[in-house]
């Protein structure tokens, strides 16, 4: 039988290297793009989503219209991130691996300059670049584009948002007159269709989906509260979902930051993605993502462009977006490569005209749910449970040994009772969490605030005998360590480094340890302290907050350590790869079917305000970072 990218007109060492990528059959985006760019004499408007395969749609023909006997740059691929950037670099490296002499460079900010030179200078004939960037190495007259035959600007509505026309401009005026444009874009806003009108001749068009339409794999659905009860419903949609593998949308960077902290101390696997981290922080986060050693990537639109992984669940709208335009990029990162994926809209009865706003414009309705209610939460992490200890792999070799003991433990009890018990240690404690849940879920009309009750944890802090836990905004991606750690806070908080017990050194957090006769004390003399112009701040920890390793009775092991048990409830030993420390945060132990410990809530929970952080950095507008690639 004839491979379908052949009979798309794609050459044998191609069609192998997709092959041996899992690419069976060619997306209708590439079904339908590729024999027209073949043609190799066409500009050309793709209107596509993310996620559908557009990158394998213009780079496949391109690795077919390309003289790799030459080491000279044929064609410029511009996109908006140093994320998407390395995605299609990576990708058409994938693709052409069985060509000899290929070569493809990446070129974006944040990375050495000297490297990206000396690639060029070796010969490249494929050049995937972010605009700034690019510009930068024309300026140093380090690149010949005189040879180059094709352009492709991709993600161009996000390019433009992103402020870089100009850069655009000046990159395509080093370019011959006579090369062909593909461009790509998710939306057609008019300044798309003004780059198409001024660069292009008479292009092909093709539209996958309705124009400007969300993908047809991605479910939409809202969720009414009051403003204050936000956070606690995304914790709610979180729990009734234990299999959630997600992105999470906030408006700025510090609601981002706010809502991943909180949830990190709430014990759930989140971090945060947002331009005030540097490259190498953000690179971090994102590969715990990828690996799915978390759960919950909360993100701003700006840091999360782009983004390319696989298995998405959901998408959450903490905020909506002030572009609703960015709302289809928001749902591009779920329902990615034919898979079924949920947007989330958390939304405040105000807000509704502006979800009818975005029905227009993706040309699709949304359905309106209900938060479920404590006890639905309950039954469904229960059987979630239940499904899991039935899957679990057993190992039978190191088990065997304890089974004589075990079963005599259990003597006396039957099956069933045995299960019961079993089954009852996590849900007792879930019942626990949630009785006296209120429901929140507002009605259209409801611009009332109710008493709140129930779902929060009540408990104080608690560290070690003598000492309080304290949580700090300040881990390992800071470059700290242990004893930089110490002597921060010790400088900072004028106490001397003896009254400092445990230390638990994290990725974007830490916690440590403080003689209760030395607390107020520090805290007292800790005020308005920065890090990097950012605000540090430390806080008491709810009851148990972070593990440390303690136990916390986490759930399916009943041990506390939660450490390993990674997303998915298919891997072990994930672990926590930023932690330095050593600590037992429950890194992906919540996640596959395994109860968070809700002991440890802490007040939020029902507050709906993230707020009461020390993170303040309003100030850098995106505009600054926009223009940086
Ligand atoms: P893209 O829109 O290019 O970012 O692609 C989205 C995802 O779909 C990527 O992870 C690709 O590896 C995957 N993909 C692209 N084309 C195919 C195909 N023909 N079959 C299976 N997966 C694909």
């Amino acid at each position: 039988m004839i491979n379908p990218f052949s009979k798309l007109g794609i050459s044998d060492d191609v069609v192998s290297a997709v092959k041996d990528l899992g690419f069976e059959n060619p997306t209708p985006i590439q079904e339908q793009s590729i024999p027209v760019l073949l043609e190799g004499n066409n500009d050309f408007v793709g209107l596509a989503q993310t996620g559908t395969g557009k990158t394998a749609a213009f780079g496949l023909p391109l690795l077919e219209l390309i003289d790799f006997k030459s080491n000279k740059p044929q064609a410029l691929i511009l996109c908006p991130t140093r994320e998407l950037c390395l995605q299609i670099t990576s990708d058409i490296k994938n693709f052409s691996k069985n060509i000899s002499g290929a070569s493809v460079v990446a070129v974006y900010g944040g990375a050495n300059i000297m490297q990206q030179l000396r690639e060029i200078r070796n010969g490249v004939q494929i050049v995937v670049a972010t605009p700034g960037r690019m510009l930068d190495i024309i300026g140093r007259k380090a690149i010949d584009f005189t040879n180059v035959k094709y352009v492709v600007l991709d993600e161009a509505d996000e390019m433009l948002n992103m402020g870089f026309q100009e850069d655009i401009n000046d990159i395509l005026s080093t370019t011959p007159d006579d090369k062909k444009t593909w461009l790509f874009s998710a939306t057609m806003p008019p300044e798309v269709r003004r780059i198409a009108k001024n660069y292009m001749d008479s292009p092909v068009e093709l539209t996958m989906g309705t124009k400007n339409t969300g993908n047809v794999n991605i479910e939409h659905e809202y969720y009414i509260v009051r403003a204050r009860d936000k956070y606690a419903a995304l914790k709610r949609i979180v729990d009734f979902n234990p299999e959630i593998f997600a992105v999470v949308f906030c408006k700025t960077k510090m609601d981002t930051q706010d809502v991943a902290e909180h949830l990190i101390k709430d014990g759930y696997n989140a971090d945060a993605l947002h331009g005030d981290l540097s490259q190498q922080q953000r690179d971090k986060v994102m590969q715990r993502f990828r690996d799915r050693n978390m759960q919950l990537l909360i993100a701003t639109d700006v840091a999360a462009r782009g983004i390319d992984v696989q298995n998405v669940t959901h998408v959450v709208n903490y905020s909506l977006p002030d572009e609703i335009e960015s709302y289809t990029h928001r749902s591009g990162r779920t329902g990615r490569a034919g898979k079924t994926g949920v947007s989330i809209c958390i939304v405040n009865s105000k807000e509704l005209g502006k979800i009818r706003q975005i029905e227009r414009i993706i040309g699709k309705q949304f359905t309106k749910a209900s938060l479920p209610t404590g006890f639905d939460v309950c039954e469904k992490q229960l059987f979630a449970l239940v499904h899991k200890v039935h899957n679990v792999e057993v190992n039978e070799a190191q088990i065997e040994q304890y089974i004589p003991r075990i079963m005599d433990e259990f003597a006396e009890l039957s099956k069933e009772d045995v299960i019961k018990r079993f089954a009852s240690l996590e849900f007792n404690r879930f019942l626990e969490y949630y009785k006296n849940a209120p429901d929140l879920n507002s009605s259209a009309d409801d611009r009332g605030e109710r008493g709140e009750r129930g779902e929060r944890g009540e408990r104080g802090p608690r560290g070690s005998d003598g000492y309080t836990r304290l949580f700090i905004n300040l881990g390992s991606v800071d470059d700290f360590t242990r004893g930089d750690l110490l002597s921060f806070v010790c400088n900072n908080g004028k106490i001397s480094g003896k009254s400092i017990g445990k230390i638990d050194l994290k990725g974007v957090y830490s916690f440590f340890e403080v003689e209760d006769a030395t607390v107020d004390s520090l805290f007292n003399n800790f005020k308005g302290v920065e890090f990097n112009n950012r605000g540090v701040r430390i806080e008491k920890t709810a009851d148990g907050d972070g593990g440390g390793g303690r136990s916390r009775g986490g759930f399916g092991g009943g041990g506390g350590r939660r450490e390993g048990g990674s997303y998915g409830g298919g891997r072990s030993g994930g672990g926590d790869r930023r932690s330095s420390g050593g600590g037992g945060r429950r890194e992906g132990g919540n996640s596959g079917g395994g109860f968070r410990d809700f002991s440890g809530r802490s007040r939020e929970d029902r507050g709906g305000n993230t707020g009461g952080s020390g993170r303040r950095e309003g100030g850098a507008g995106s505009g600054d970072r926009r223009r940086r690639s």
